[in-house]
């Protein structure tokens, strides 16, 4: 029997049972996917509101992207960097000028390339600031979330994604996120700080907005402590806060970019760091690689995904409809015993869930919305995240904004 005649609880069955249970899905299996809808086993058509995470930006198979795949796994998919590709090179060229520096270091998923950053900034730290080996220190903020790595776990503070992982990675140090004072207070103090690796919002932890101006005052501090401001744009880079990266609302140009997730619009994995020259140089040859990083179907992809977010002008359309979806839930949490409030920056917002009647009520509410044609997950809880694609129009969000009200009014 061919896989697809599967019901779908034989296909959630098979996951259980032979898959690790590392995830706790919300019980629908998707089998299609084109634009902002998916479609599970049964047909049954639904908005896509976590756009994995928001690695489909440019909504499911983008046509371009798809193509991009198609035609380069025709002609040649792998060399290693052991030879030059005829893909990388013009990747490097059209990314590098995109972003406006002057090197990119292809890695493949969020977490590889937010480790490439780690080991990039503290090489630089003892080739290029001066500080005695193995002293370097990063600063990273609480309720982070960098991936899944043995060494990003180590500066991780939910014990979920730490506990029993160790023994740690030492070199870290964790400050309250959004607190300029306490930055600012750990680089004068410490002669070691290397660097300072933040995200512009804090997504996984529940689309933690900081306060305007944050940013520029630690990238300011940074400056003026010889310290890398070293931007985690995994989740908010790529159009899905409203400015192509969310480091743009404040004008920072952080010293070294992490991207992934929708570098690639989610047809495979592409993960990024970009930085000047006289940083990236400090890695040379044998010092750091992978396998796949840098192949050519990563590269032909990701040119075709970044060219769809620059021609369908997906950037203005989060910041526009970001902006109507948030004034749409606020004048619905007024009413609302249940919608507490709404946060977010483009179409990266999270829908506050007053859960102290009943615990499991933001997953509820994600069962019903699924029910209802709409898939979210929530996370912490009490936190519902809701990020459609952002090829999403101002009618099918208006459609998904009264989904998600009816909703939530029949748990009134
Ligand atoms: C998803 C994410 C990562 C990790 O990316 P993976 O591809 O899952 O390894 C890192 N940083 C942020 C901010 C993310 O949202």
């Amino acid at each position: 029997m061919n896989t697809n005649e599967l019901a779908a609880s034989a296909l959630m069955e098979l996951e259980n049972n032979f898959g690790a249970h590392n995830y706790h899905p919300i019980p629908v299996v998707l089998d299609k996917g084109k634009g902002v809808y998916v479609w599970d086993v049964n047909g049954k058509r639904y908005y896509d509101f976590l756009s994995a995470y928001s690695a489909v930006n440019q909504g499911h198979c983008h046509p371009e992207i798809v193509n991009a795949l198609l035609e380069q796994a025709q002609k040649l998919t792998l060399t290693s960097r052991a030879f030059y590709n005829s893909q990388l090179g013009k990747y490097e060229e059209y990314a590098t000028r995109y972003f406006g520096y002057d090197k990119l270091l292809p890695m493949n998923t969020g977490a590889e390339a937010v480790e490439s950053a780690i080991k990039l900034c503290r090489k630089w730290a003892y080739e290029k600031k001066g500080l005695a080996d193995n002293t370097a220190q990063i600063i990273v903020c609480e309720n982070n979330f960098h991936g899944r790595t043995t060494t990003i776990v180590s500066f991780s503070i939910d014990p979920e994604a730490k506990n029993h992982y160790g023994p740690f990675t030492p070199g870290f140090i964790v400050i309250p996120y959004n607190d300029v004072d306490s930055l600012a207070k750990v680089v004068e103090e410490n002669r070691s700080v290397a660097g300072f690796l933040v995200e512009p919002i804090q997504g996984e932890a529940g689309v933690y907005v900081p306060d305007e101006g944050y940013l520029k005052a630690c990238y300011a501090l940074c400056k003026k402590h010889d310290v890398l401001f070293i931007a985690d744009e995994v989740q908010t880079g790529i159009a899905r806060t409203g400015k192509l990266l969310a480091c743009d609302y404040e004008a920072v140009r952080p010293d070294i970019l992490i991207l992934g997730k929708a570098l690639s619009g989610g047809v495979c994995p592409v993960s990024a760091i970009l930085a000047d020259q006289e940083i990236m140089e400090v890695i040379r040859p044998g010092q750091h690689g992978s396998t796949f990083g840098g192949n050519p179907i990563a590269a032909a992809v990701a040119i075709a995904a970044l060219k769809v977010i620059e021609n369908e002008k997906l950037a203005e359309n989060a910041y526009a409809l970001g902006i109507l979806f948030r004034e749409e839930m606020q004048k619905f949490c007024l009413q609302s015993k249940i919608a507490a409030y709404v946060r977010g920056k483009g179409l990266l917002n999270a829908l506050i869930i007053n859960n102290e009647a009943q615990k499991d009520l933001a997953w509820d509410i994600c069962i019903k919305l699924s029910e209802n044609g709409l898939l979210a997950k929530p996370t912490h809880t009490n936190i519902i995240r809701f990020a459609p694609p952002l090829v999403i129009t101002e009618k099918q969000l208006r459609e998904c904004i009264d989904i998600i009200q009816q909703t939530i009014d029949a748990f009134e």
